[in-house]
């Protein structure tokens, strides 16, 4: 059974999508280094770049092209300087030639080379892409690869190929969380924490998740602090700058920590809190939606979720690093249920699969920082679930902005209200188990019409005509 740490469910990168733009990113790297180890770079002859299904319908608008030069190109999208992308993109198409994984000049005309197959998808799962590289002697090589959600990438031939760590609490439903807490007296943090250790040092954990929760406050803070209009021809309004300069009046800082302790100093009444949720999540998705940087939670169109409901418990409580830590191995936990047991994929299973979840994450998280038990904390997932199933991918122009932007703030105050829901319950009272939740999910997303699953050919997508120009 698939093994999955939190550090795959939480990903550094670059927006505006986890599946469209992350995935075929890290595909590019994995051809141009697949490429180079051949040895053939000096009888290159040309190189084509298919995309097939989801990712040649909303492709444009999710960046997937860019994403797929930039990748190329040998760009990390982790560490990678984010003013950087349309220039290299820029250059790449007026010159048509490409530095290959940083390197050597290959001739790439994105106009001719990069091909979108509007009408076919592969078998395996919406979004394919097909790299080949043509050879002096008429030969090639050819490689296929799958974007299956939240930057997960697999090759085709290593589809059901598992990873193989051994753990020592291994979980492949909530139902396997429950008895490995509820037999060793842990809480899911602690259980988490076990297993992470099976991948990396104790430092490595701590380090790298404070490193992740640093990424998204500082992507909260510039989102924060940058107005004018997202890209992509939709002309859609930054708005999350605007509602932090209404709410922090006049309080003076200096930076995102001197920010985030005014926020805390003014004590925010329930409706203040509630404007500040959404802001921060509008901010993540503004930044997601212009390229920048974000973490991929469970994906890149979900980013805000998380980030917005772990900032509101720090500036509501008196949080440590070890809080944060806990809240990010809860999120990680849950989320991995989803991936294992349904899909975190909008491409197979609509917004359910990315907002859904990254609620699902969120609730589970807050309910054990605030204190709540184990079955607590599933049973707040079970609830944000709960109230996302059906719910339908149908963005506008093919972009990650309407609905996509405002959805986050409603999944994090959904989130928000499924762990004050759980708090207050006896979940021996609950009807419906975070397990039967997940397979519903699974069920929604197989009996879910395909227009509904991230093709923009259904929903909000054909009602309003929009007539994006490119930028
Ligand atoms: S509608 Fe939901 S699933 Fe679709 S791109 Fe937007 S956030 Fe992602």
């Amino acid at each position: 059974m698939e093994r999955i740490s939190v550090f795959d469910m939480l990903k550094i990168g670059v927006g505006p999508s986890s599946s469209h733009t992350m995935g075929p990113w890290r595909a590019a790297e994995r051809f141009a280094r697949h490429l180079i180890d051949s040895g053939r770079l000096d009888d290159l002859t040309g190189l084509t770049v298919e995309l097939f299904g989801s990712l040649a319908k909303t492709g444009r608008g999710h960046g997937t092209d860019i994403a797929v030069l930039m990748g190329l190109s040998g760009a990390d999208p982790q560490t990678c300087d984010t003013a950087q992308i349309t220039p290299t993109v820029e250059a790449i198409r007026a010159r048509k030639m490409l530095p290959l994984a940083g390197g050597q000049p290959i001739r790439f005309d994105p106009a001719a080379d990069l091909v979108f197959h509007f009408d076919q998808s592969l078998s395996y799962h919406p979004n394919g892409l097909r790299f080949t590289a043509y050879f002096g002697d008429a030969d090639s090589l050819s490689a296929t690869y799958y974007s299956i959600g939240g930057g997960f990438v697999v090759e085709e031939g290593e589809e059901d190929r598992a990873e193989s760590t051994r753990l020592p609490y291994p979980c492949d439903a909530a139902a396997h969380v429950l008895d490995h807490c509820a037999r060793h007296g842990l809480t899911i943090a602690q259980m988490v924490w076990q297993n992470e250790l099976a991948w990396r040092t104790p430092d490595a954990v701590r380090g790298g998740l404070l490193h992740i929760w640093a990424t998204m406050a500082d992507c909260i803070y510039r989102g924060c602090h940058t107005d004018g209009i997202l890209p992509g021809g939709l002309n859609v309004v930054r708005r999350a700058a605007g509602i932090s300069r209404t709410l922090i009046g006049d309080a003076p800082y200096a930076d995102r920590l001197e920010w985030v302790e005014a926020i805390r100093a003014r004590r925010p009444v329930f409706y203040e809190m509630v404007k500040w949720v959404s802001c921060f999540a509008l901010a993540v998705n503004e930044e997601n939606a212009a390229f920048g940087r974000v973490v991929t939670a469970p994906t890149n169109g979900a980013a805000g979720v998380l980030p917005a409901v772990l900032m509101y418990y720090v500036c509501n409580n008196p949080v440590g690093d070890d809080d944060i830590i806990k809240f990010l191995m809860v999120a990680g936990e849950v989320g991995s249920l989803f991936k294992k047991g349904a899909t975190i994929s909008a491409a197979m299973g609509g917004c359910q699969a990315e907002i859904g979840v990254s609620a699902a994450m969120a609730a589970a998280a807050l309910t054990e920082c605030l204190g709540g038990s184990v079955e607590q904390a599933l049973m707040a997932a079970e609830i944000a679930m709960e109230h996302h199933l059906g719910l339908t991918c149908d963005p506008i122009g093919g972009l990650v902005q309407v609905p996509c932007i405002e959805r986050n703030a409603m999944g994090a105050m959904k989130a928000i209200t499924a762990a004050n829901l759980a708090l207050v319950s006896d979940p021996h009272d609950a009807k419906v188990s975070l397990d039967a939740v997940i397979k519903t999910m699974w069920e929604t997303a197989r009996d879910m019409d395909a227009k509904y699953k991230e093709t923009s050919e259904g929903g909000l997508a054909v009602q309003i005509p929009v007539n994006l120009t490119e930028c």
